[in-house]
């Protein structure tokens, strides 16, 4: 069975482009067949990958404006079993241009619906907002996975967010979970990061993972050369933190 996760937190810089590029590579380096859908107009995690955006023709804009078929715009990646359906700055117009298209919160997961079952893993990077970007990739998901970054006022806005998704379980897609909260730029020399922690803890009981992603700078500088850290440096700490991520993620769907 395919799982389908968004990675969604309405804040910007967070950890979840960088958690979705290092979670697919970590588990397509399990074996797991992983396509990353790229649905913020920034289209980071496209670049991340390595993906030229100049010699894209169709991207996720076509595929929820057109409806054009999204098996036609996957890309596949240096990594094996890591495929990408890819954004480019398109993507900006499409927050209004659904607004008035008909069915217009059932079009990424339409898309997804022929090319689901090729892979295990379908990993959602939303953009940092609520709109209908987000909302056609929640109601696409099975579940939401959650990065929090350790700092003050993390918990910040994730009202916003749990009322969001309580909106598109009432209205498009009731068996919307949350898949798991993750801890992200954790910097082990302050005591503030320790007590964020132990804070989104006591808010989220045991939805929130046993590994914490550190801030490593490697992490910063791999989607540069267009490559997840487990290709760019595989022995490096954030490396070997994404894998954590990715066993804990398995272990969940056993
Ligand atoms: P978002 O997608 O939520 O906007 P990103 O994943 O793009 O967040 O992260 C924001 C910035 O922080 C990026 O420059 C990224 O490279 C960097 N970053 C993310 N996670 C880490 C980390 N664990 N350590 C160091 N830098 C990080
Ligand atoms: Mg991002």
């Amino acid at each position: 069975m395919t799982r389908v996760i968004a990675i969604a937190n309405q804040k910007g810089g967070v950890g979840k482009t960088t958690t979705t590029i290092n979670l697919g590579a970590s588990l397509a380096s399990d074996g797991q067949r992983v396509l990353i859908v790229d649905t913020d107009p920034q289209g980071n995690a496209t670049n991340g990958l390595g993906i030229d955006k100049g010699k894209i023709e169709h991207d996720i804009y076509h595929i929820l404006i057109d409806e054009y078929p999204l098996e036609k715009t996957i890309q596949t990646t240096q990594h094996e079993n890591l495929d990408v359906v890819p954004a480019t700055i398109q993507l900006a117009g499409a927050e209004i241009e659904l607004v008035s298209q008909m069915a217009r919160e059932t079009r990424l997961k339409l898309g997804l619906k022929k090319v689901k079952a090729q892979y295990d893993f379908v990993l959602i990077d939303c953009p940092p907002s609520l709109g209908q970007l987000a909302i056609n990739a929640f109601t696409a998901s099975d579940s939401i996975l959650i990065p929090v970054q350790s700092e003050y006022y993390a918990l910040e806005g994730l009202t916003q967010l749990l009322n969001t998704i309580k909106l598109v379980q009432k209205h498009f897609n009731p068996d919307l979970a949350i898949e798991g909260v993750v801890m992200t730029m954790y910097d082990a020399r302050t005591n503030l990061g320790t007590q964020v922690i132990a804070e989104v803890r006591q808010f989220f009981g045991d939805k929130v993972y046993d590994v914490v992603i550190p801030r490593v700078t490697k992490l910063a500088e791999a989607p540069s050369y267009g490559l997840p850290i487990i290709d760019y440096d595989p022995k490096s700490k954030g490396s070997l933190v994404y894998n954590e991520l990715a066993k804990e993620v398995l272990k969940n769907h056993g």
